[in-house]
């Protein structure tokens, strides 16, 4: 279930470069009984089974044996910290991070109090296990790592990264089933092709994101985005809204 993900695109590209090192452990093998037993049931009663601690301790000391004891370990749990642009960044500057996947019911308790350093959420809604939310995780921070993206600049214009959402992208066809690109895509005219993209984004956020954009303006927007913007408003009022 993760291996398979982490073979394919940009985070197996990074891997095979070795600008990235992604180790998948099996919690089966941090077991000492027969059948390799990693659940048991609630104490107190209950449905459901409990994923015990002892394999995710014993997975995370081999895991201090041979690479050292880990910057963070972070269990993925829904209620953990929201998995942000902010948190993925963050998380992309540690050197080594250890994420724990959990299943059934949930995890001993221990875990989280003795364990984990962090809890993190992919969002508000219960998956069967931790293992999506884990390669969520790496795809997110890996893009920050320098030289996974192959152009740096790229990740820098992403969605988020100004505290805007990206601009609309239009590839050929320049017309498709009578659907046109934006004139001003084939000018050629540089300059006027970064305003476009500047008031695209400035627009669709503030249609489809006004707290992303409340949030970027405390932050401090350009003059050019604050020109861009209020014209936009203007033409707000006077009624000219555009469909998101
Ligand atoms: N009973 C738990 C609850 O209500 O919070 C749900 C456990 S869930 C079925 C099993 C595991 O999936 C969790 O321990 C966690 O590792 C993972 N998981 C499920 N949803 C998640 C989410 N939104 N974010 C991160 N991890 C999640």
């Amino acid at each position: 279930m993760v291996e398979a993900p982490l073979a394919e695109g940009i985070v197996a590209r990074a891997i095979a470069r070795g600008v990235l090192d992604v180790r998948v452990h099996d919690l089966r093998d941090f077991t000492s009984d027969r059948h390799r037993v990693v659940d048991d049931v609630p104490f107190g009663g209950g449905p459901g089974m409990v994923l015990k601690p002892e394999p995710l301790f014993a997975a995370v000391d081999r895991i201090e044996q041979d690479r050292g004891k880990p910057d963070a370990v972070i269990l993925t749990s829904p209620d953990g910290e929201r998995l942000t642009h902010g948190a993925a960044e963050r998380l992309s500057r540690l050197d080594h991070v250890a994420i724990l996947c959990g299943r059934y019911e949930g995890v001993d308790e221990r875990v989280r109090q003795h364990l984990a350093t962090e809890a993190i959420s992919i969002g508000d809604y219960v998956l069967s296990g931790g293992e999506l939310p884990a390669l969520v995780i790496v795809d997110a921070l890996a893009r920050f790592v320098p030289g996974v993206v192959g152009d740096d600049a790229s990740v820098a214009r992403d969605t988020f990264a100004r505290g805007l959402l990206d601009f609309p992208q239009y590839t050929r066809p320049a017309e498709f089933r009578g659907h046109a690109v934006p004139p001003v895509l084939l000018s050629g005219h540089h300059a006027e092709i970064e305003r476009w993209r500047r008031r695209e984004a400035l627009s669709r956020t503030l249609e489809r994101r006004p707290d992303l954009l409340d949030a970027a303006r405390r932050g401090g927007l350009e003059p050019e985005d604050e020109a861009i913007l209020a014209e936009l408003l203007d033409e707000r009022r006077a009624g000219g809204v555009r469909k998101p």
